[in-house]
């Protein structure tokens, strides 16, 4: 999302543009216009705005589908090597996100048809058969960088859409993160390929290349944490001995407490109950600003997300990054039975990792 500003939104997703891709445009109109004028420098510039409308237009077919499955999207962003739907919390059902995945080059296949189409009826004379993506008719042009748009696409280079999709089908028989790790290594392979092949002929592959192996990498290791947390109840790891602070408490006299400590976050708790967080940004933040009167409730983080006992660390942990907490209360039935921390449940993705040891244990 940094680095990256909004243009509008359709369908009610918001659709933001790298500066790169900016600076992409800027690039491409120097060098053409230096080379070969400012006309040449307009039409090299307007070509790859359409090719990357066809790109924005993939997008919405992953998010479209996704959006049918009651699915969030955040945004999508268009970067110079191509657009992303921001999807919150893909879903773990393969088939589904097969269907989400495919959707995408599907849409530049049906544009590369309908291009053919409008082509044939305009001007019968149009030549599609050969490769052509410069010079010659706009709309051949077009043909062809949807139909290599969605080719290239379904390369199953994960995480790319065709790794996605080689994912997904490996997981409606294997277990979700052993798919991953696959269709990962899948892609590995073929990013190195990618590289290789682009020292040759094309340095925008090497840019793709980086790109997939950077991605399979660390979507594997992402795959990896949270199966290996994916099967830990959150009552296992929950803290149960643990400094409150009490909302009426000064807030000069936890100051103390806040800066000789290596904990950031400190919960706050009334009569038993879990009631806010105080972050060490925001006691920084009220000493910066001479607060010394304030109480720990008035400068207190109020909104958390509440943890259940029997809840999954890989779920907690998914939940606690997303509203950016590093601690939070666990309760059943309105009772406050311990904290857990960020910090405790990537320590326990430590000491089981991969899942291998609970998993060959708790399964026969
Ligand atoms: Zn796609």
């Amino acid at each position: 999302m940094r680095w990256s500003f909004p243009v509008g939104r359709l369908f009610g997703i918001p659709i933001r543009i790298h500066y790169t891709f900016i600076l992409l445009l800027l690039f491409i109109w120097y060098v053409e216009s230096t080379m070969l004028g400012p006309r040449a420098g307009f039409q090299a510039v307007s070509f790859w705005v359409l090719i990357f409308l066809c790109v924005l237009l993939h997008e919405f077919g992953h998010s479209l589908v996704a959006k049918s499955y009651g699915l969030t999207i955040a945004s999508i962003l268009l970067l110079p090597i191509g657009g992303v739907s921001q999807i919150v919390e893909l879903p773990r059902e393969p088939a589904r996100e097969v269907a989400i995945t495919i959707a995408g080059p599907i849409v530049n296949f049906l544009l590369a048809g309908l291009l053919l189409i409008v082509g044939e009826i305009i001007d019968p004379s149009l030549r599609f058969s050969t490769i052509s993506l410069e010079g010659g008719n706009l709309i051949v042009n077009l043909f062809w960088a949807n139909a290599l748009l969605g080719l290239f696409n379904i390369v199953p280079a994960y995480p790319m859409d065709g790794g996605r999709i080689l994912r997904g089908m490996i997981a409606m028989r294997k277990d979700y993160s052993e798919a991953t790790r696959l269709a990962a290594d899948v892609g590995k392979l073929l990013a190195i390929g990618f590289i290789v092949i682009g020292f040759f002929y094309n340095w925008w592959l090497i840019l793709i290349g980086i790109f997939v192996f950077s991605g399979a990498s660390s979507e594997a290791e992402a795959a990896a944490l949270s199966s290996s947390l994916s099967e830990i109840p959150v009552r296992n790891l929950m803290i149960t001995d643990y400094r409150t602070i009490s909302p009426n408490e000064p807030f000069t006299a936890v100051v103390e407490k806040s800066l000789h400590t290596f904990q950031n976050d400190f919960p706050v708790v009334s009569d038993g109950r879990f009631v806010g967080i105080l972050t060490r940004s925001s006691v920084i933040e009220a000493l910066h600003h001479r607060m010394h009167e304030s109480k720990v409730g008035d400068i207190a983080r109020s909104s958390f997300p509440t943890i259940q006992p029997d809840e999954m660390a890989a779920d907690a942990l998914s939940r606690m990054r997303t509203s950016r907490v590093t601690v939070a209360p666990v309760e059943k039935d309105g009772t406050l039975l311990g904290i857990i921390t960020i910090e405790k449940l990537l320590e326990a993705s430590d000491i089981f990792p991969k899942g291998k040891s609970l998993k060959d244990g708790s399964q026969k």
